[in-house]
C-alpha cells in the first residue's frame, strides 16, 4: 500500500505545484510549527520601483538618480534594476567603472572620478555618516509607510536618497490567515530596515520579525528559533536564503528561485504563491496519516 500511497501523493502534489525532492521533508512538514518567510521576492512581489528621488542641498534629484544608476548599472539585485530603469528614462546614464557589491550593504563605484556609494542602513553605519535632518525626517516618514530607502553618498557625504516601493502579494495575507488558523506561527526575515518590515509585518498580521539580517546570518536566525524548541518550515527564493533553507526543519523554495536556493530546498512551489505553504502541510498530513 505504500508506494499506492506515494503515488497517489504525486498525482495530487503535481496537481497543487508542490515538488517534492526530500521525501523526509515533506514528512516533517506535518508537524511544522513555525514557518519563516523571506520578505523580498517571497511575501512582497520582489520587483521594486522607484518611487522617490530625494535631493539635499548638495545636488539635484536628476544627479542623484543618475549616479545613483550609473553605479548600479553592474549590480544584479533588484533594486538595482529598478533604479536603472527609473534613470534611463530620464537621462543618458553616466558612466561608471571600478564597481563593487557590497552584500547585504549596497554598491559602490566610481563616476566622473568620484566615489558613489549606493545602500541601506547598513551602508551608512559602514561610512559612519549620517543624513542631513531634514531627509533623515522625510526619508523615515516613507520607510514608516514600508519604502525601502536608500542613500546615495558621494566621496562619503550623503547628497540624497532614493525610495522603493515593492508590491506584497495579494495572497500572502490569506498565507499568514490560513497559517493562524492551523496554529501555525509565522515569521518573517529580511535583509531591509526595521521599520519598513514593522510596516510590511503589521500589513501582514506576522507574529515576529527579523529585520536588517545579513545574507550571511539568515540560517543563525533558523537555528535560534529551533534553539526555542520550535519545527521551522523556511520559504525563500535567493541566493542569500539557500543556507537557511539547508538548516530549517523543511527547506521550501518558492517560484522562480535561484537554482541554489531550489537546490538547498526538500520543497519547491512551483508558482511563486505562498499560499503553496499549506497546500504542502495539508499534503504532508494527508500523506503521512495513511502510511502510519
Ligand atoms: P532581502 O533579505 O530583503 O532579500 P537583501 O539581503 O538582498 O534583502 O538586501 C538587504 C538590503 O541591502 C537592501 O534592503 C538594501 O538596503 C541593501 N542592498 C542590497 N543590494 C543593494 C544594491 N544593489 N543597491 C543598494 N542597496 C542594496
Ligand atoms: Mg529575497
Amino acid at each position: 500500500a505504500i508506494p499506492l500511497v506515494i503515488a497517489i501523493s504525486t498525482g495530487i502534489s503535481a496537481r497543487a505545484g508542490i515538488l517534492v525532492t526530500d521525501r523526509l521533508a515533506l514528512e516533517r512538514m506535518r508537524t511544522v510549527d513555525t514557518v519563516l518567510f523571506d520578505k523580498t521576492g517571497t511575501l512582497t512581489r520582489g520587483r521594486p520601483a522607484v518611487s522617490e528621488v530625494l535631493a539635499t542641498g548638495r545636488a539635484d534629484e536628476d544627479t542623484v538618480l543618475g549616479l545613483a544608476a550609473a553605479a548600479e548599472h553592474d549590480s544584479e539585485h533588484p533594486l538595482a534594476a529598478a533604479i536603472v530603469d527609473a534613470a534611463s528614462e530620464r537621462m543618458k546614464l553616466p558612466r561608471a567603472t571600478g564597481f563593487r557589491s557590497l552584500t547585504g550593504r549596497g554598491v559602490v563605484a566610481t563616476v566622473d572620478g568620484k566615489e558613489i556609494a549606493v545602500g541601506g542602513p547598513s551602508l551608512l553605519r559602514h561610512y559612519e555618516v549620517e543624513p542631513p535632518a531634514e531627509l533623515d525626517r522625510r526619508t523615515r516618514a516613507l520607510a514608516d509607510r514600508g519604502a525601502t530607502v536608500l542613500h546615495v553618498l558621494r566621496d562619503g557625504g550623503v547628497i540624497g536618497a532614493l525610495a522603493l516601493a515593492d508590491e506584497i502579494r495579494p495572497e500572502s495575507r490569506q498565507a499568514v490567515d490560513a497559517l493562524h488558523a492551523e496554529g501555525v506561527r509565522v515569521v518573517m526575515i529580511t535583509g531591509d530596515a526595521r521599520n519598513v518590515a514593522e510596516s510590511v509585518a503589521a500589513e501582514l498580521g506576522v507574529d515576529e520579525v527579523f529585520a536588517e539580517v545579513l545574507p550571511q546570518d539568515k540560517d543563525s536566525a533558523v537555528a535560534r528559533l529551533q534553539e526555542r524548541g520550535q519545527r521551522v518550515a523556511m520559504v525563500g527564493d535567493g541566493v542569500n536564503d539557500a543556507p537557511a533553507l539547508a538548516r530549517a526543519d523543511v527547506g521550501i523554495a518558492i517560484g522562480a528561485g535561484t537554482d541554489v536556493a531550489i537546490e538547498s530546498a526538500g520543497v519547491v512551489l512551483v508558482s511563486d504563491d505562498p499560499r503553496g505553504v499549506l497546500a504542502a502541510r495539508r499534503l504532508s498530513v494527508a500523506s503521512y496519516r495513511k502510511m502510519w
